[in-house]
């Protein structure tokens, strides 16, 4: 595979582009592999990109019944952060943020990331005493959080209304968060696990499991049966369907999240701004897009399109924050089917079928965690235990009760 460099983009520029080879191969199922990977978003090409390279793993497949990054992954609103409260939940955002740092490096794929920063606002006194102490833990985490006055907030965001029904009393900023571009991560793990010999499977759905005495040895597909070393399961909002074919009930609640974006306008905002009290999440897009994003529509649900009172909720609710995006005009809205936790963390690791491991639970807030998730979970799968960061994420503390609750400090409580 050819490294992108300026040099290489000259020179196929002057040769009228044709020297491009496809950024991955599209392959056909083998008859067995040592691991498989069920699902074709950035988890899982995370998980096999990491499995290659640093576990010299590589009779690798991943099976994909759409196309790469169809699914979450190519749908969210591309918001990087590490700012979660408790120290299980930092240590495995901000590993992912520290891989996400150096990532357009390790891929040779520009990810477009933008450490612009985040910006969480409180509302009110109360809001105002529980920022302080969010922003007081992730300090203790040894991570980046700086406090924000009403005024700091406005030089910061000066389109910002500070006196709306739900006046602005401050806030604090992760000056590392930002965001970044969900497609290129997708594509830069499959071209990277491709150069490493992972076949990539698209339009291939798996449909059932192979099982003898309590051990997972292959699935069954659309294009035939593959038999597996290892099975691993990362397809987000269908988490609790595929495990229920192996025989497993997760505590998965599948529901749709979905985003908008506005017409594309110059430069107007220059951090990632979220009110969890209004309820919306707004940054704007490298081309210009205004990028939106609010709750969950409030019923289960695997369509991949969102209801019109929560679009309608998320608007109004940005429109609180600035008036003046009242002119722009919507350009497109879409959405995805997340697959959300009681405790909002994800699940991670061993599953009580061998062989069988799961990568879930990621909800709402997956998209940063994909550089993270893959590195732990492919070293899991190597050694066949979990990796130290993904101890406090297994199933098994649905069982024992020792749960991560983010739901609290998630940035919308979704
Ligand atoms: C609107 C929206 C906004 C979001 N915003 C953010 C954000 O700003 N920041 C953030 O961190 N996170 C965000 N998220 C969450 C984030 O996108 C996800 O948590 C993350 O992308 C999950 O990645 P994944 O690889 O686990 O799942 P996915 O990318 O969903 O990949 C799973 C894949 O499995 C495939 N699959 C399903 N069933 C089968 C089968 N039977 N056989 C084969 N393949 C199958 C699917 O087709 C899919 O491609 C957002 C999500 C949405 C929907």
């Amino acid at each position: 595979m050819g490294r992108y460099s300026f040099p290489r983009l000259v020179r196929e520029a002057l040769r009228g582009n044709r020297g491009w080879e496809a950024v991955w191969r599209d392959a056909r199922p083998q008859p067995r592999y040592d691991v498989v990977i069920v699902g074709g978003g950035g988890h899982g090409l995370a998980t096999a990109y990491y499995l290659a390279r640093k576990h010299g793993i590589t009779r690798v497949a991943v099976i994909e019944r759409g196309w790469l990054g169809g699914g979450n992954s190519g749908r969210n609103t591309q918001v990087n952060r590490s700012n979660y409260f408790y120290p299980a939940s930092s240590a495995l955002y901000d590993h992912s943020l520290r891989l996400f740092e150096g990532l357009g490096r390790e891929l040779n794929f520009n990810v477009m990331l933008s450490q612009r920063g985040l910006v969480v606002l409180a509302h009110s006194e109360h809001e105002l005493e529980l920022a302080r102490r969010w922003a007081n833990s992730i300090l203790m985490n040894g991570i980046d959080a700086r406090f924000l006055s009403a005024a700091d907030i406005k030089r910061r965001v000066p389109l910002i209304n500070l006196h709306s029904r739900h006046p602005i009393l401050g806030g604090f900023v992760q000056e590392r968060g930002g965001i970044s571009r969900h497609d290129a991560v997708v594509w830069g793990y499959a071209r990277g696990a491709s150069a490493l010999g992972v076949d990539l499977i698209q339009n291939c759905a798996v449909t059932g499991f192979r099982q003898s005495g309590g051990r997972v040895t292959g699935v069954e597909t659309t294009q035939g049966a593959i038999e597996a070393g290892s099975v691993v399961l990362s397809v987000a909002g269908h988490s609790s369907v595929l495990a229920g074919m192996a025989g497993l009930r997760l505590p998965i609640t599948t529901m749709t999240l979905q985003a908008m974006v506005t017409e594309p306008i110059k430069p107007v905002l220059d951090s990632v701004v979220i009110s969890a009290a209004v309820h919306a999440y707004v940054s704007q897009s490298d081309r210009g897009e205004i990028v939106l994003g609010g709750g969950a529509d409030v019923y289960n649900s695997y369509a991949q399109r969102g209801n019109l009172p929560v679009l309608r909720a998320t608007i109004q609710a940005t429109l609180e924050l600035f008036p003046s995006f009242s002119r722009l005009r919507l350009l497109r809205q879409w959405a995805g089917a997340v697959d959300v936790t009681p405790d909002t963390s994800p699940i991670m690791g061993l599953t009580p079928v061998q062989g069988l491991y799961i990568n879930c639970g990621w909800g709402t807030g997956g998209y940063k965690a994909i550089p993270g998730g893959g590195d732990t979970m492919a070293a899991t799968v190597a050694a066949g235990r979990p990796h130290p960061l993904i101890v406090p994420f297994a199933l098994e503390r649905f069982r024992t009760g020792s749960l991560v609750d983010e739901g609290a400090a998630a940035g919308v409580a979704h």
